[in-house]
């Protein structure tokens, strides 16, 4: 780990390494949660995998048990539709279309603000939207620039899993619900279909523990992949999205999770969890078996373990900056 900003001392690697490896083996004791079981796909998906990997603001990226299994990232490409409809449209736009409060609901619940808006884009309704609002001339071209974006991000090309998508269509006649009843309340104001068939697609983008550490990371180096150094949205739409993950990152956990873990994050229902240390590093752990809210138990557990160990709770008082006199 690099030193950065207001750490006072450099972490080494090797304290890295030996910290990841003692919460694996003590996480992966945990036995609680289940799979998802919506789609067959994440069913059928092996509930031991684990793996942990963190990458620093500076690029260098550390992993411990199964960081190099490919995942479906599921809700945690929200993060990342959310930042490319706010390059794409601005801030204010996106805001008039989707909110930024908590939902203290499930994230597939049916229910708008009082302006006919999703709560925020890291639930379902609120995705929907910002997948809507991504500039494409239709469907393809919108999730083709999606898993671009989460490409530069990770660092390498992602696509998306056919079977996965094609489940997705079948199952996702609750989105679909949702679609019709933001198109009637005019937050939603392109075709449903096609809007979900983009949305079903960035649910599918598979990506490993490792790719997620470095799109933490780039969320953390202000929009810049640390680690092939491009900058893949502005510093300013990153501040954005980073703020709403660390309020609504977590599904209906969020509060807690701030209060006790208080790092931005995303997860998402195929186990997978995104965590950033603004100026820091980057966390990305999988493991599929989830608790009642739909985030990955070992996840939470993991990030839990690294937040407390290296004091990384955005609250936290780092080394103190200084005002000089003039
Ligand atoms: N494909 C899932 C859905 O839209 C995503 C759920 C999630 O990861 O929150 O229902």
């Amino acid at each position: 780990m690099s030193a950065t900003s207001n750490q006072e001392h450099a972490i080494s690697a090797d304290t890295v390494m030996a910290v990841l490896e003692g919460i694996h083996a003590e996480v992966a004791e945990l036995g609680m949660g289940e799979v998802a079981s919506y789609i067959p796909e994440l069913a059928e998906v092996d509930p031991a995998l684990f793996g942990i990997a963190v990458c620093s603001a500076a690029g260098n990226v550390r992993t411990v048990g199964d960081a190099d299994v490919e995942f479906s990232l599921q809700s945690v490409t929200k993060a990342f539709s959310y930042a490319l409809a706010i390059e794409d449209n601005g801030l204010d736009f996106v805001l008039q279309r989707v909110g930024a409060e908590p939902s203290g609901e499930p994230f597939n619940a049916i229910r708008l603000d009082p302006t006919g808006r999703p709560p925020n884009p890291m639930v379902n309704a609120g995705a929907i939207v910002t997948t809507s609002l991504v500039h494409g001339a239709d469907a393809r071209e919108r999730f083709e620039r999606i898993a671009q974006f989460l490409g530069a991000a990770a660092g390498r090309s992602l696509s998306a899993n056919d079977a996965v998508y094609r489940s997705e269509v079948l199952t996702g006649d609750r989105n679909r619900a949702l679609g019709f009843l933001m198109r009637s309340a005019e937050s939603l104001v392109a075709d449903v279909d096609e809007t979900l068939d983009a949305y079903f697609l960035q649910c599918a983008i598979e990506a490993t523990a490792r790719d997620v550490a470095v799109m933490g990371a780039t969320l953390a180096n202000g929009g810049v992949n640390p680690v092939t150094g491009v900058r893949v949205m502005t510093e300013r739409t990153c501040e954005n999205v980073v703020t709403v993950m660390a309020s609504c990152g977590m599904y209906d956990f969020s509060g807690e999770w701030l209060l006790r873990v208080g790092l931005p994050a995303k997860s998402g229902v195929g186990g997978g969890l995104l965590a950033s240390s603004p100026a820091e590093f980057g966390i990305g752990i999988f493991s599929p078996p989830l608790d009642e809210n739909g985030n990955s138990v070992r996840a939470i557990a993991a990030a839990r373990a690294l937040a407390e160990r290296f004091d990384l709770h955005i609250m936290h008082r780092g080394a103190p900056r200084t005002l000089s006199a003039r």
